[in-house]
C-alpha cells in the first residue's frame, strides 16, 4: 500500500502547472518503472524538470543494493528540508526498494523513513503505482488520471519512452529466491509476471515508434510464469515469449536483465545463434565463486553448475560475451573463498564484472544471523583485486575486434564522437557531430581497442 504522512496540509494548486522531478538510483528495472511513474504524473497535469530545485514534486526511486545508495537517499533530508522552506508546495515522495510492504518484517519501514528523512511526505510501492493520483489529489489537488486509478496493476500503466530505440520493458516483479543479503524479496514482494499478450501488445506497439532493441527486465527472467503461455510446449514460457518478440517487423536487438544460475534452461541456451535478434551476450550473475559462499548466501546452484552454463553457451556462440556480479567481503568471506571468485574471472573469462563490496541490508536473512565481519579495508582489496582481473580480461576480449566491422548502435552524439554499444554490449565510438545519429545502427571498422571502449571508422 501507500502511505501519507499524516498531517499534510491542503493546498488549492489545481490552477497551477506543478512540475516534477524523479530520481533514480540502480537497475534498469527501476528505470523502466520509473517511465510509468512519469507516464501518471504527465497524466495528472505535472510537467518535468530536470532538477529538484525547480520541482513541486520530487520523487526517488530507490535501490538498497549498496549502502551507499541508501546514505545518498538520506542525505537529502536535509537540502530537501531547505527547499520546502523556499518552496512550500514542494511535496517529496519515496518509491523502489527501500519501502516494504508493512507486513511487520525487518526492513526500512515506512515509519523509519519518516523519521530518518523529515521532509518525505509519502511512500509508496511501486506495485502501487496506480494509487498515486488519489495521494497526489491529497496533496496537491491535482485531478486526472482516473484511468491509471482504476488499472488492477502497474504494468497496464503505459510507460513514458524516453529513448525511442532502445526500450525496457517488465515482464516480471518480485523474486522467490530469497538469497542471504537481498531486499528485494521484501521490497517487491514475491514473482508476479505479466501476461505474454500484453508484453507483445507493448512491443508491437513499440516497434511501430521506432524501437529496435528491447530490453526485458525482471529480478529473474527464467521463472517468468504469465497465465497464457501454451502449456503444451516443451518451451519454457520465456522461451515462448523470446520466439514471439523476434518475429515482430523491425526488432534486432533482444537484451534480458536479469537471469540466474539456478534457472537459466537450456531452451533458452539453445536460442543463441538461433534467433536472428538474440545478441551474443549474457549477463549471468555467480556473485561468488566459492561454493560454500554461495550456500551462505542462500543461492542453490554451484560453481560447477555456472561454469556448464558457460561451456553451453560457448558452444553455440564461442565469442559470446559473459558478464556477470560478484560480491566481495560477504559474511565471513575467506581468502581462499574469495580467490575462488578471482579465479573464475580468469578461467571462465568474465569480460565484464559488476562488482561491489558487501554492505549488510537491514531486514535481510544475513543482517539477521550472519556476521558482517570482513573488514571494509579487506572488502576493498578484493575489490580491487576483481577489477584489475576483469580489466585483463576485458582488454583481451576487446582486442578480437580490431580490423573488424561492428555494427553500432549510436546511444550519444557528444565531444566529437558517436558512441554506443555493439551487440557484444561493448562500447565503441567513432568520430561524428551529427545528433541524427542517435538511434541509428552504424557499420563501423574497428582500428583500435582501447581499455574499455573501441574505436573505428564508418564503413
Ligand atoms: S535472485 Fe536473489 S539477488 Fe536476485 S532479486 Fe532474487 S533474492 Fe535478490
Amino acid at each position: 500500500m501507500a502511505f501519507l504522512k499524516p498531517k499534510i496540509p491542503l493546498e488549492c494548486t489545481s490552477f497551477m502547472k506543478l512540475k516534477y522531478h524523479i530520481k533514480t538510483y540502480g537497475c534498469q528495472m527501476n528505470y523502466s518503472d520509473t517511465e510509468r511513474v512519469m507516464t501518471v504524473l504527465e497524466k495528472m497535469g505535472y510537467e518535468p524538470v530536470n532538477h529538484y530545485e525547480k520541482a513541486d514534486l520530487v520523487i526517488l526511486n530507490t535501490c538498497m543494493v549498496k549502502k551507499s545508495s541508501e546514505s545518498r537517499i538520506y542525505g537529502l533530508g536535509e537540502p530537501f528540508k531547505k527547499l520546502k522552506e523556499q518552496n512550500p508546495r514542494l511535496k517529496i515522495g519515496i518509491t523502489g526498494c527501500m519501502i516494504h510492504k508493512d507486513t511487520g518484517l525487518r526492513g526500512e519501514s515506512k515509519e523509519k523513513v519518516f523519521q530518518r528523512m523529515e521532509s518525505v511526505d509519502f511512500v509508496f510501492r511501486i506495485k502501487d503505482l496506480m494509487h498515486l493520483p488519489d495521494m497526489l489529489h491529497k496533496m496537491h489537488h491535482m485531478d486526472g488520471a482516473d484511468e491509471v486509478s482504476e488499472m488492477k496493476s502497474y504494468f497496464h500503466i503505459n510507460p513514458k519512452i524516453t529513448n525511442l530505440t532502445q526500450v525496457f520493458i517488465p515482464i516480471m516483479s518480485g523474486c522467490n529466491n530469497f538469497c542471504s543479503y537481498c531486499i528485494v524479496p521484501y521490497s517487491r514482494g514475491r514473482n508476479e509476471s505479466r501476461d505474454i499478450a500484453e508484453i507483445m501488445d507493448e512491443v508491437e506497439k513499440m516497434a511501430k515508434r521506432g524501437a529496435t532493441e528491447v530490453n526485458f527486465v525482471g529480478q529473474n527472467v527464467n521463472t517468468y510464469d504469465p497465465t497464457d503461455a501454451d502449456t503444451g510446449s516443451s518451451d519454457s514460457p520465456f522461451t515462448q515469449l523470446l520466439r514471439k518478440v523476434d518475429a515482430v517487423p523491425g526488432i534486432r536487438r533482444i537484451r534480458f536483465y536479469t537471469v540466474h544460475p539456478q534457472d537459466m534452461g537450456d531452451d533458452v541456451i539453445a536460442l543463441y545463434g538461433g534467433l536472428k535478434s538474440m545478441v551474443p551476450h549474457l549477463h549471468l550473475p555467480i556473485q561468488s565463486g566459492s561454493n560454500s559462499c554461495l550456500k551462505r548466501m542462500n543461492r542453490h546452484y554451484s560453481v560447477e553448475r555456472f561454469k556448464e552454463l558457460i561451456n553451453k553457451l560457448r558452444a553455440r556462440i564461442p565469442t559470446i560475451s559473459i558478464s556477470t556480479d560478484i560480491i566481495t567481503g560477504f559474511c565471513g568471506e575467506t581468502e581462499e573463498e574469495f580467490m575462488g571468485s578471482l579465479n573464475l574471472i580468469k578461467d571462465c573469462k568474465i569480460d565484464l564484472v559488476y562488482v561491489s563490496k558487501y554492505s549488510q541490508r537491514d531486514g535481510t536473512l544475513a543482517a539477521r544471523s550472519m556476521k558482517d565481519d570482513v573488514p571494509y579495508e579487506v572488502k576493498k582489496e578484493r575489490f580491487e583485486q576483481v577489477t584489475e582481473a576483469m580489466k585483463e580480461v576485458s582488454e583481451e576480449y576487446l582486442k578480437q575486434f580490431v580490423g573488424q566491422t561492428v555494427e553500432v548502435l549510436v546511444e550519444k552524439v557528444e565531444k566529437g564522437y558517436a558512441s554506443g554499444k555493439i551487440p557484444e554490449f561493448k562500447l565503441c565510438r567513432f568520430k561524428a557531430d551529427n545528433p541524427k545519429l542517435v538511434g541509428q545502427y552504424v557499420n563501423v571498422k574497428v582500428d583500435k581497442a582501447m581499455e574499455w571502449c573501441l574505436e573505428g571508422e564508418p564503413v
